[in-house]
Parts: structure tokens; C-alpha cells; sequence
């Protein structure tokens, strides 16, 4: 029974992602702030794209844009220099665009509840949930292939046998029971993200080497390894 997994096993996976988290985690320069317009900025630059490669035009990008007002106004080709290499140049004007209608619905401030955030055009789910946490401290879990991927192999859920809504339901119920137990979302949600890229990957995933592997559906009942 997936119930029977999760609710019994589920502030112990957590604990011992955050022991692992300790001494793994990845270090990258906006998670030393909660600025939330870079962490808005940020959160776009990832779409898609691996993190080692937006931190390679980090500096380069809040150097060129330190606030939003620059974002909003620049003309130059500065900004396409930056996004295309990293690929999926339409964020050049879902960028411009998030820091258009920000100053003009907003004033300028990066809004800090879902409903609003998740109106801007060029915000979605994801983006919209890791703002909140990142930036402003609110219990809200990311969801996105790599957590749900954790997740389903963790507790045994699987997406064959749901309906897309009712296997995002049960994925942020667990994510959503994590941070509960933990009381921060920033330190939840960071450690599934890293560990999802170090341990937990797609392909070849490091059951050997994972601290959950004894609390794991995927490696007790699918893995050829196990
Ligand atoms: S045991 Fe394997 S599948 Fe399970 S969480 Fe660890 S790496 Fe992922």
C-alpha cells in the first residue's frame, strides 16, 4: 500500500536526506540570498537548463541587470548574449516581460503570494513555488520532474495507474508532509534538487551509494541491483 509506505517512512526519508544534504550539498551563489529578484531571475534561467550553466553567467547577468528597472529598459544585445548560449532564447522576452508587468501591476516588488505570481505571464507552477520558498520562507514544495522522480521511486507511486492530476496530488502530499516535518522549505526543497542531480538521477541512479536505499520502493522492488 503506497499510504502504508509514505506515512510510516516519511520523517525518517526526510531526516536522512537532510543528514546527507549536510555534507553534500551544492553551493550555488543565489542560494546565499533571498532576494526575490534574483531569485525570480534565476528561477527562469533554470528552466530547463542545468544549474553548473547558469552559474557560468551569473555574475555576468546581475553585473548587466542589478535590478529589474534595468531588465525592464534594456535595448542592447547584452541580454541575448547571456541567455543564448543556455538555450531556449525565448526567455529573453519572457524575462523582459516578467520585469514589464511587474513594474506595472507591482510597482516593482516581486509579488509574495501564489495567485498573483502565478498571473505574471512567464510564471508557472514551479517557478511561482520556488519563489515563495526561496525568497520569502513560505512552506511551498517545487514540483518538477526531478522531485516527483525522488518521490515516486521513494514511496512507490506510480504514474502508469493515475491520472496526471491525481499523481501530482499524491507527489505534493508527500513533498508538502516533508516540509511539515521539517518546518523549512528552503532546506526540503533544496536537498531533493540536489540529490535528485548527485544521487537520485534519471538514468543510473546511485543505489549503492544512496543513504535511503533501506527505506526505498525502487531499489527493494524494481531494481535489477537490489
Ligand atoms: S535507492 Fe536508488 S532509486 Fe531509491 S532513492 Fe536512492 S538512488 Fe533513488
Amino acid at each position: 500500500m503506497i499510504e502504508d509506505i509514505f506515512t510510516t517512512n516519511i520523517n525518517e526519508v526526510i531526516e536522512t536526506l537532510l543528514i546527507w544534504w549536510k555534507f553534500n550539498k551544492r553551493n550555488f551563489p543565489w542560494r546565499n540570498t533571498n532576494d526575490s529578484y534574483i531569485i525570480t531571475c534565476v528561477e527562469i534561467l533554470l528552466q530547463r537548463t542545468k544549474a553548473e550553466a547558469v552559474e557560468r553567467v551569473y555574475d555576468e547577468f546581475f553585473s548587466s541587470f542589478p535590478n529589474i528597472y534595468h531588465l525592464s529598459t534594456d535595448n542592447s544585445e547584452i541580454l541575448k548574449n547571456i541567455i543564448y548560449p543556455l538555450g531556449l532564447p525565448k526567455r529573453v522576452n519572457i524575462l523582459r516581460g516578467v520585469a514589464n508587468y511587474i513594474i506595472e501591476t507591482h510597482g516593482g516588488r516581486i509579488p509574495n503570494n501564489e495567485s498573483d505570481l502565478l498571473a505574471i505571464p512567464g510564471i508557472g507552477e514551479y517557478t511561482a513555488h520556488a519563489i515563495l520558498s526561496f525568497s520569502y520562507g513560505e512552506n511551498y514544495s517545487v514540483f518538477d520532474t526531478n522531485t516527483s522522480r525522488i518521490v515516486s521511486r521513494i514511496f512507490g507511486v506510480h504514474r502508469a495507474n493515475k491520472t496526471e492530476k491525481k499523481f501530482r496530488e499524491v507527489i505534493y502530499s508527500i513533498l508538502n508532509k516533508m516540509i511539515e516535518h521539517i518546518g523549512s522549505s528552503v532546506e526540503t526543497n533544496y536537498s531533493l534538487l540536489d540529490f535528485a542531480a548527485i544521487i537520485c538521477r534519471k538514468k543510473k541512479p546511485q543505489c549503492q551509494n544512496c543513504p535511503l536505499s533501506k527505506n526505498c520502493y525502487y531499489n527493494l522492488q524494481v531494481s535489477p541491483n537490489s
